[in-house]
């Protein structure tokens, strides 16, 4: 499906997890990628393995809590591709503690990189998105802002912020052609769960309906559907991939 045919792509966090699998089902539908990670080298190799698999993909190393990285990563895309048409804010860390044991710099961190991450991503793709009369942003949420869990003050926090700049920006951009939807995935096999002690794991799989962890690509066939026109009407949506779990 040629989906994003000839439309370029930003992603944040690209170099592995589900963002590398967003960059990867964007490629066959037909995006060229920027593929963004605060690790250089890591999203070299993966924009160069995006690209023996013929798909159209530059490196760029940002650091998404510094403006002057998002702002050039922002410019490289329209340099390399002319415009900006998708951007997917989808860098995210983990500073799990219980409230007695977290510090403020493990709530700091988190809140710098998902919140503040996001609305610099939010802020410099939509300054291009405008000038060339629209585009879709696409942020990743997760279900912990959505229902709270324990150990994730801060994450729960800053991903539930998310949806609220979600919908804020959703309401100021629709008059530009610009839309902007969030994700809210479960639990996704990636390097941030594979973290989990084994308990944990099971723990959080006995609640998910499905009965399975979703595998990274699952979620980029919905950042997919948001990225592109089957969503043409949608902005300010939150959609959840969650096998069921917390519904
Ligand atoms: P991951 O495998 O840890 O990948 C996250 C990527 O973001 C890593 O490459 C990481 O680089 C990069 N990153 C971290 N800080 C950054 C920064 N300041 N600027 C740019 N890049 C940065 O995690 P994931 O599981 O794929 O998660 C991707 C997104 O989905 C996150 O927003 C996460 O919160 C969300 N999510 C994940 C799950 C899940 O179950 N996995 C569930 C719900 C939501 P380093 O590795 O070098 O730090």
């Amino acid at each position: 499906m040629s989906l994003l045919e000839g439309r370029s792509a930003v992603i944040t966090g690209a170099a592995q997890g589900i963002g590398l699998a967003i960059a990867r089902v964007f490629a066959g539908a037909g995006a060229r990628l920027v593929v963004a990670d605060i690790d250089g080298d890591a999203a070299a190799k993966a924009a160069a393995e995006l690209a023996a698999d013929g798909a159209e993909a530059i490196a760029v190393r940002c650091d998404v809590t510094e403006e002057a990285d998002v702002e050039a990563m922002i410019a490289a895309c329209a340099d390399a591709y002319g415009r900006v048409d998708v951007l997917v804010n989808n860098a995210g860390i983990t500073r799990d503690a219980t409230l007695r044991k977290m510090t403020g710099d493990q709530f700091r961190q988190v809140m710098d990189v998902h919140l503040y991450g996001t609305w610099l991503g939010m802020k410099h793709a939509s300054l291009r998105m405008r000038e060339q009369g629209g585009g879709s942003i696409v942020n990743i949420s997760s279900i912990s802002g959505k229902v709270g869990l324990p150990g994730q003050t801060n994450y729960s926090a800053a991903k539930a912020g998310i949806v609220g700049m979600t919908k804020a920006a959703a309401k100021e951009l629709a008059h530009l052609n610009i839309r902007v939807n969030a994700i809210q995935p479960g639990l996704v096999r990636t390097a941030m769960t594979e973290a989990l002690r084994p308990d944990i794991w099971a723990e959080k799989l006995a609640g998910v309906p499905m009965g399975r962890a979703a595998e990274p690509e699952e979620v980029g066939k919905v950042a997919l559907f948001l990225a592109g026109d089957l969503s043409s009407y949608m902005t300010g949506t939150v959609l959840e991939v969650t096998g069921g779990r917390h519904m």
